[in-house]
């Protein structure tokens, strides 16, 4: 079925070929998510990166540990898959699919990411981190659920997007430090049902100091979620 599916889509992309999500130039038929200059121009996260966040390390170092930070104290997430590094033609195309309305880039993002993630049973959940009420009215939509929906379609797992609601407007994060973050982003979150002790992957479009993600995880395991794995496009840099 699967390989029937795989023929029948490269049959639909010969007759109505897809753009490429970052140059717009048009896709070969067997391009997977980027044209080829896109896809060398996207950088993979380092092999030298925390095995917890994901953090890439900044020193040439090929094995992965955990960074300072999750090693001083443990993350409420178990773990951070990300398809790459927040820069080059990644960066673009997020900026593209958030701030331009370039919503059909959902399919192909998530997909990139799909790649990334680990084997998953399908029992997990999928929560998107949620947008508060007036930034999802002057956007028109979230990129995470956009990105979540697209996963729950093609990984066969449920979603959820109403259990986590953003109950604080919280100002832009730009500009502030991961201490600042964390502070402005306290209570931002609230669960709107117990859970059970279930494994949760959730979604989110970048990560840059992990404040959104870990208190997003906190709010899931104080309202009984097992565990919560969280899956990113991409993973920035610290700086
Ligand atoms: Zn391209
Ligand atoms: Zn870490």
């Amino acid at each position: 079925m699967h390989r029937i599916w795989h023929q029948f889509s490269h049959l639909f992309d010969l007759f109505f070929p897809r753009a490429c999500p970052v140059c717009m130039a048009l896709l070969p038929p067997a391009a997977a998510f980027f044209c080829p200059a896109c896809t060398d121009a996207v950088s993979p996260l380092p092999e030298g990166r925390c095995s917890c966040c994901a953090l890439p390390f900044l020193a040439t170092t090929a094995s992965s540990h955990l960074c300072s930070d999750c090693s001083r104290q443990s993350p409420p997430f178990a773990a951070v898959f990300a398809a790459g590094l927040y820069d080059g033609a990644l960066k673009q195309a997020l900026h593209r699919f958030k701030y331009s309305a370039a919503v059909d880039l959902d399919r192909p993002l998530a997909g990139f990411l799909q790649s990334h993630l680990p084997p998953l049973s399908g029992d997990e959940l999928i929560v998107p981190v949620p947008l508060h009420l007036h930034r999802l009215r002057r956007r028109g939509y979230n990129q995470s659920l956009l990105l979540a929906r697209v996963l729950a379609r093609t990984l066969q797992i449920s979603l959820d997007k109403e259990i986590l609601q953003r109950v604080v407007d919280s100002h832009s994060q730009q500009g502030l430090d991961a201490r600042q973050r964390a502070r402005n982003l306290c209570n931002a979150f609230v669960c709107t049902r117990r859970l059970s002790g279930e494994t949760l992957l959730l979604i989110d479009d970048v990560m840059t100091t992990g404040a959104t993600v870990a208190v997003c995880s906190q709010t899931l395991l104080d309202a009984g979620a097992g565990r919560v794995i969280v899956g990113v496009i991409a993973r920035a840099p610290r700086h």
